[in-house]
């Protein structure tokens, strides 16, 4: 009943060369995901986005990294969703862990950015995980719950089929050291309960939520077949043509 979903995340990996002859290559994929009746995109640094989209149109989604909360003014350096709306981009990462470590990205500045994304009609992936010390410690359901309830706070019911979730223990993201499937679907679960909560089950079981942390074409399968994982969120596996179709033909 929820379509998976596979997004690649390239972080700041690739030239403009580079991803033309990525997305160039992805047209097999593309139709092998829709006859599959999977969704299956790239967030890709802004200096590609516009290229990728003219080529993958609307075969693929393409997403922004990230994106300001405000429409224009005095932000330098900063991408405004009136921006990205002019190039077609209507999807975007927003708390990736990198940039809540590296660029202070706080859960109230991420809701700020969702309901912006919202009220524009587009769609945030909104990222949460812990880091190593709150999971050792035991703490990782307390430290994902403020996470959530901070960055939906005010986002109404009506548009939260758009929002997609995505849980990314911190210490599993680029270091092949994966969450446990179990892990994964405890806490992924524990996510959907918190959206129940707050919405009740029809939006619960609506939302897509996605694992993400070192995943790859050998091991996302065991991911997907867990019942709250709904696809996954992919950085290094997502780089080269062969192994984002690997993920999509591991699971089929
Ligand atoms: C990510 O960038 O969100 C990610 C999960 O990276 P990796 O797959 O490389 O761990």
């Amino acid at each position: 009943m929820r379509k998976k979903l596979l997004l690649g995340n390239w972080k700041m990996n690739k030239t403009l060369p580079e991803a033309i002859e990525f997305a160039k290559g992805t047209k097999e994929i593309s139709d092998l995901a829709k006859k599959n009746k999977v969704d299956m995109g790239v967030a890709c640094p802004y200096i590609d986005l516009y290229a990728v989209k003219k080529i993958v149109k609307k075969h693929l989604i393409v997403a922004s990294q990230n994106v300001s909360k405000d429409d224009h003014g005095a932000f330098t350096g900063e991408v405004s969703i009136p921006m990205l709306k002019s190039i077609n981009i209507d999807w975007s990462i927003i708390g990736h862990s990198e940039r809540r470590a590296y660029d202070a990205e706080t859960s109230e500045k991420c809701n700020a950015k969702i309901l912006a994304l919202l009220n524009n009609n587009m769609t945030p992936v909104y990222c949460c995980g812990e880091s190593l010390e709150t999971f050792e410690a035991g703490k990782t359901k307390e430290f994902i719950k403020e996470q959530i309830i901070t960055g939906l706070n005010g986002v109404k019911a009506e548009d939260m089929p758009r929002v997609v979730i995505a849980y990314e223990p911190i210490w599993s993201i680029g270091t092949g050291k994966n969450a446990s499937k179990e892990i994964a679907e405890d806490i992924c679960s524990y996510i959907r309960k918190l959206v129940h909560d707050l919405y009740g089950s029809k939006v619960s079981n609506h939302v897509r939520i996605l694992y993400g942390g070192s995943v790859k074409p050998n091991n996302i399968k065991e991911y997907l077949s867990e019942k709250d994982i709904d696809g996954a969120l992919v950085g290094g596996a997502s780089l080269s043509l062969t192994d984002f179709k690997g993920l999509l033909t591991s699971i089929l």
